[in-house]
């Protein structure tokens, strides 16, 4: 009854085609690229930042819950309404505002596609160096939302260090506006940076400040294969001692290596058990490639590598990273199902967890898959298991707990950049011990009292927010 009387005073200050509660359309909003899937009661489609305070001020009055949702290519659950009540969609509220080439910044509403805003940088020569794979789906909302990494992090930082400014909608229905075109701002406690990243438990954001970088002018890719899969760990570590920064370091194993090759056609050695794809870039052109040769040689010389190859052109190098972009889909259309550890451990850690991973003992139908962004020391360590099975899925629960258990015993996280959710939220208290996740919780309990903000992700929510999982 009270959902009828939400629906009755959303649709005053609503278009009819910003509120949508038939099922069918539904569907499409109970969804995130887990797979994960619980049907909202209703997907409201907000156009500007008083229409969401409006829409979060009636959830408050009747107690309903509100799940934020940009692209909806989230790999923990973020986005998927375990809660019923509200899907609100940022997909009307997708315009660049302001591209600010004087001060470098730009100004975005939380729909604009990564992709999009990357074109628009592009054409000015410019470039905002945050760029998850997922950029042609992805949102700056939901990027801002779950601090999201990308290949060239391990040079250019994740997407908090770009966020300078946020406009966000408070979970009583008030509006904050935090920071804006300032490079440096210490004014009282950094609450842009506990937003960014906070998943969509605690604000929702409305309006983004970020910064912006003139484009590099020069970049240079060079491939790896190698023998063994613990020589390429070592070979990452050995890169970063070289005194040469490069923008990307990728690492792709075997499985991932034949399953992209078999997918997009792209030729990729499938003979290695180990791909390490490498980008330099920079403004100068004879540095840049000066610094190329001097990895190319690094490679050639490294223990285990029997393959180097140094793109000789942009189209070249442009197939490599596809074929890195395309890991996900490709495992994806293997047609399996998978558990996936985002696992990050301190860099020199990386020779011992990969060696770990390989040494895990499992039945010959399960597979695992590593790849991911091995510069920053964060793999995808993705366990496949046939569809439905689930003796094989309380096999692949137990390898990964394994996994969990050696990152924290190496001072690692569970998540790198996919974020909580709900896939890491049972697991958290093995990394946040003592009084951290009630610390945390007190947080979110201060911001949204109600717990109506996106609710069951992060912390175990009431009984019944407990998602439907595939195969389970
Ligand atoms: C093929 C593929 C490749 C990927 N590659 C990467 C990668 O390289 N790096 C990486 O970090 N991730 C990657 N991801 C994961 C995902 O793309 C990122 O987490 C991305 O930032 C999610 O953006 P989204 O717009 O799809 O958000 P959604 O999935 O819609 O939402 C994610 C979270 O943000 C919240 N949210 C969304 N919008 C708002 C808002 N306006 N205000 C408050 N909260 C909000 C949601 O409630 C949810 O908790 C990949 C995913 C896929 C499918």
């Amino acid at each position: 009854m009270a959902f009828e009387h939400f629906l009755r005073e959303i649709g005053e200050f609503l278009k009819k085609d910003q509120i949508i509660i038939d099922r069918d359309n539904l569907s499409h909003f109970s969804y995130d690229a887990t797979e994960r899937h619980s049907m909202p009661q209703a997907a409201v489609l907000p156009e500007d930042t008083e229409q969401v305070s409006r829409i979060m001020q009636c959830c408050s009055r009747y107690k309903v819950a509100l799940t934020p949702q940009g692209g909806k290519t989230g790999l923990s659950g973020g986005a998927v309404p375990v809660a019923g009540g509200v899907a609100l969609s940022f997909s009307r509220m997708n315009r660049i505002l302001e591209i600010d080439e004087t001060n470098m910044f730009a100004v975005v509403q939380p729909g604009v596609i990564s992709h999009d805003l990357q074109k628009a940088l592009d054409e000015r020569g410019l470039f905002f160096p945050p760029d998850p794979s997922s950029t042609v789906d992805s949102t700056l909302g939901g990027n801002v939302a779950e601090n999201a990494g990308y290949t060239r992090a391990v040079k250019y930082g994740v997407t908090r260090d770009y966020v300078c400014g946020i406009e966000a909608v408070l979970p009583s229905g008030d509006i904050i506006t935090l920071g804006g075109k300032t490079l440096k701002n210490v004014a009282g406690y950094d609450l842009i940076s506990l937003i960014t990243g906070s998943e969509g438990t605690l604000a929702i954001i409305t309006k983004i400040t970020l910064r912006i970088l003139a484009k590099p002018r020069v970049r240079r890719t060079i491939v790896a294969y190698l023998d063994d899969l613990g020589s390429a760990a070592d070979l990452i570590v050995a890169v970063f001692k070289s005194g040469i920064m490069p923008c990307a370091v990728e690492l792709m194993d075997t499985i991932t290596i034949n399953t992209v090759a078999n997918h997009v056609n792209i030729p990729l050695n499938r003979d290695s058990v180990a791909m390490v794809l490498i980008e330099l870039d920079g403004y100068n052109e004879k540095g840049v490639h000066d610094e190329a040769r001097e990895m190319y040689s690094l490679c050639k010389t490294s223990p285990g590598t029997f393959d180097v190859r140094l793109a000789t052109d942009t189209a070249e190098a442009d197939k490599l990273w596809l074929a890195r972009r395309e890991v996900l889909p490709s495992l994806k259309a293997l047609g399996k199902d998978h558990l996936e550890a985002d696992v990050a451990v301190p860099r020199y850690k990386l020779p011992f967890l990969v060696r770990f991973v390989r040494g895990l003992k499992h039945s010959d139908t399960l597979q695992i898959a590593t790849y991911g962004h091995a510069g920053d020391g964060n793999l995808h360590i993705t366990i496949l298991y046939r569809r439905r099975n689930f003796a094989e899925l309380d096999e692949a629960y137990r390898l990964l707990e394994m996994i969990y258990q050696e990152t924290i015993e190496m001072g690692g996280t569970l998540t790198g950049e996919h974020g909580v959710g709900l896939t890491v939220m049972d697991y958290l208290p093995m990394q946040l011990t003592g009084e951290t996740l009630p610390l945390m919780k007190k947080i979110k309990d201060a911001f949204d009292p109600e717990g109506l903000l996106n609710p069951g992700k992060i912390f175990r929510g009431p009984a019944g927010t407990k998602p439907r999982q595939r195969g389970r």
